[in-house]
């Protein structure tokens, strides 16, 4: 019998290098895992896809689509609307493959209460001082939007608290394995095995004794 996929809701840091680490996991293991892409209200920043980074969609039909039921789950942030589609994620799970949302924490939260079985991970650079090192190495942003990035990190740092795993991002290679070996071994936790803890119960009934 194949396992269901696990879920698994990524956040973390910004700068900490979550959409690199991503990345990295699918191109090593693309038949294992899936990820989400979003539907978001806000607009797309140059170079953006539509369907490749998020699907990008009005704030009224993200209305429409809340009330259809279509989210998993869904956020407003800095005044826009982000939401994970159901139908792709359900299928994937189903179909075996590992699903990864990287989405905020309130979204982190709906899927908590939601499917409890997902697994929340949060990603770590490994100081403060790296993760200026890293804001500032990319280069293509004004110093305003750096020092408010860094400002941001004193929230983040709070969220924390509220996942089952942190996982810190020193060296590329060692968090991406870090990472997949985590999920590889939920597939083991009793809340993901509820077929074949069904399957066993069923089994052994031929064993029952009457008293
Ligand atoms: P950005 O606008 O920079 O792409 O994303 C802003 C924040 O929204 C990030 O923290 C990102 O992880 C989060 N986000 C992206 N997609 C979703 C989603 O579907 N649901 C929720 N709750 N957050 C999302």
């Amino acid at each position: 019998m194949k396992d269901r996929g696990v879920l698994t809701v990524f956040s973390g840091f910004s700068g900490a290098g979550k959409g690199t680490v991503m990345k990295e996991l699918l191109r090593r293991y693309p038949d294992q895992y899936a990820l989400s892409v979003s539907c978001t209200s806000r607009e797309p920043r140059p170079g953006e896809r539509e369907g490749i980074e998020y699907f990008f969609i009005s704030r009224e039909e993200f209305e429409k689509r809340i009330a259809a039921g279509y989210f998993l789950e869904h956020a407003e942030y800095v005044g826009n609307y982000y939401g994970t589609p159901a139908p792709y994620v359900i299928d994937k799970l189903e179909a075996g493959i590992d699903v990864i949302l990287e989405i905020e924490l309130q979204g982190a939260l709906q899927i908590r209460e939601k499917l409890p079985e997902a697994v929340l991970v949060f990603l770590l650079p490994p100081t403060a001082d790296e993760l200026e090192r890293r804001l500032r190495g990319r280069g293509t942003e004004t110093e305003e939007k750096i020092l408010a990035r860094l400002a941001r990190a004193v929230e983040e740092a709070e969220e924390m608290v509220h996942y089952d795993y942190l996982i810190v991002n020193d060296d590329l290679d060692e968090c991406v394995e870090e990472v997949h070996s985590l999920i590889h071994s939920c597939h083991h936790t009793a809340k993901n095995r509820r077929e074949l803890m069904e399957e066993m119960r069923k089994q052994v009934q031929r064993f029952r004794r009457e008293a």
